[in-house]
């Protein structure tokens, strides 16, 4: 018999649930396939630099399938509908019986799951599909009127006793099959896709990588990060999110490995707060499966839907460029634009910037941040978005809007992450960075830099007589 792992956001050979069951029977010969959906990836915004880490995560996990004597194949195909042909045919020629896969939870890519189990069936090929990229699967945490939570806090609570009642099983990677390594591996073709290199002193490539990150983290960083996690100057967080989004780690990775650096990591504590982020990011994958609309650009909240945004598409264009004229929206936009990745703070304040300062409509930034996010995942980037805009499931009301000055001030007192990103405000001395046309005004300098694109305190009313017409009219 054959059977075929299809991969997908699942680049690794450890805690694989799909990969670990297709390798139970030894006398199987198990055999990889990825199929690139370029056209699919488009309408999605995926990020060019996503595509580049998916491609290197993928050379290295045909190495270490290789030494395990599983062969990877790679194909490409526009879209979704078209990678199940792909499959199948694929399933034809390789003569394979079953089919194993990890579930995603996004609404195409569940209509594309259900798709091919209905034609591999129609073609005698048995597909099974498995929870992988959660601690605990969809559904399975709910109020005790069955359904899902809507606010993150007691949502959090009842998922930690679910955790102290039983820990998730965690897959050990797959012994060698008996038919031994395979010796020559062909080298895979790049995607179709734009390439943008990847900075790989940040984000190396592999399995390996991740896990001595995971390690090196959850030693004596973890123990830290209450403290420095607000703070962008610092290398204060695991950035571990791009592994965790392509599935290059798993989450039960992170808890096992957690807790047995701190055995007492679920109960409150110091480690526990950045557990506590994993939850989060379990509560948004939830919460597209419980409401799917979420993935059809909808709002959570129905009456967030009549907020009547502004068509400024030049500021939006300063936004996206890091030009509107305050400093910590700025550098934090042109981290984001170099790295493909930005600092969790900072992806607050600047998401607050675009809704509640140039009352943009959340769904651009959304989108913005997808096209150039390497971690950029729907459920979280949806969540966050719709959080920082008060149209999400938590208890932000709308008129809670960050000032973006303040922001600065408290979490880059020194203006030391500023300076980094924007060197044109480099002499500008501490004092003031957060306002450095003040500063350019007093001392009669002329700075290369934009004057604020709106004023922060009017801009604010105009939000709020915005969110309040909205809400009146349901
Ligand atoms: P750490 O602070 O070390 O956290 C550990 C892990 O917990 C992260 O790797 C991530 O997997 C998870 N996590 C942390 N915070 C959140 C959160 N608020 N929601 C969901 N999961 C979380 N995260 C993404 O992975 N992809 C996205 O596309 C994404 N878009 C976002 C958009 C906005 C507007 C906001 C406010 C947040 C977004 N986040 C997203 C969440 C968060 O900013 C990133 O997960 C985090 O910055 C990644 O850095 P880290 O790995 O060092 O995180």
């Amino acid at each position: 018999t054959t059977h075929l792992v299809w991969l997908r956001n699942d680049l690794r050979i450890n805690d694989n649930h799909a990969l670990y069951a297709a390798c139970r029977s030894n006398s199987a010969k198990v055999i990889a396939l990825f199929i690139a959906t370029p056209k699919q990836w488009h309408s999605h915004d995926m990020a060019a630099k996503q595509a580049e880490f998916i491609w290197q995560n993928l050379q290295d996990l045909q190495q270490s399938l290789a030494q395990k004597g599983i062969e990877l194949h790679l194909a490409e195909c526009d879209d979704f509908s078209a990678s199940v042909d792909v499959l199948v045919d694929f399933c034809r020629k390789h003569h394979v019986d079953r089919v194993f896969y990890n579930y995603q939870y996004e609404v195409n890519e569940r209509q594309r799951d259900a798709a091919a189990e209905r034609v591999l069936f129609d073609n005698d090929v048995m597909a099974q599909g498995f929870d992988d990229s959660l601690l605990l699967p969809p559904g399975s945490v709910l109020t005790g009127n069955r359904e899902m939570y809507k606010v993150f806090t007691p949502f959090s609570k009842a998922f930690v006793k679910r955790l102290q009642e039983g820990l998730p099983e965690c897959f050990s990677a797959p012994a060698a099959r008996e038919s031994g390594p395979i010796k020559d591996v062909s080298p895979l073709k790049p995607f179709n896709y734009p390439r943008e290199s990847v900075d790989s002193s940040l984000f190396p490539v592999g399995e390996k990588a991740a896990i001595a990150r995971l390690r090196e983290f959850s030693q004596q960083p973890v123990t830290h990060y209450p403290d420095r996690r607000d703070l962008p100057a610092l290398d204060g967080t695991s950035r571990l999110s791009v592994y965790l989004t392509i599935g290059v780690l798993s989450p039960r990775q992170c808890l096992y490995r957690l807790l047995k650096e701190h055995p007492r990591g679920l109960e409150d504590g110091k480690v526990f707060v950045w557990l506590n982020e994993l939850i989060w990011r379990e509560f948004y994958r939830h919460l597209i499966v419980a409401y799917p609309a979420l993935c059809r650009h909808q709002p959570f909240v129905r009456w967030t839907r009549k907020v009547a945004w502004r068509d400024e598409p030049r500021h939006l264009t300063a936004w996206q460029e890091g030009k509107t004229g305050y400093p910590i929206v700025d550098a934090a936009m042109r981290q984001l634009n170099s790295l493909g990745w930005m600092h969790n703070r900072l992806r607050m304040i600047t998401a607050s910037f675009l809704v509640k300062d140039l009352l943009i409509d959340w769904r651009e930034g959304e989108r913005y941040f997808m096209s150039q996010l390497i971690d950029g995942d729907l459920a979280a980037n949806n969540g966050g978005w719709q959080w920082a805009a008060s149209t999400g499931t938590d208890a932000a009301p709308y008129f809670r809007i960050f000032n973006p000055t303040t922001q600065g001030e408290r979490f880059d007192a020194a203006g030391e992450f500023i300076r980094r990103w924007l060197p044109e405000l480099r002499q500008v001395p501490e004092k003031y960075i957060h306002q450095p046309h003040e500063w350019a005004k007093k001392t009669n300098q002329k700075l290369d830099y934009p004057v604020p694109i709106v004023e922060h305190k009017q801009a604010r009313q105009q939000t709020l007589d915005a969110f309040e017409a909205a809400r009146k009219q349901m």
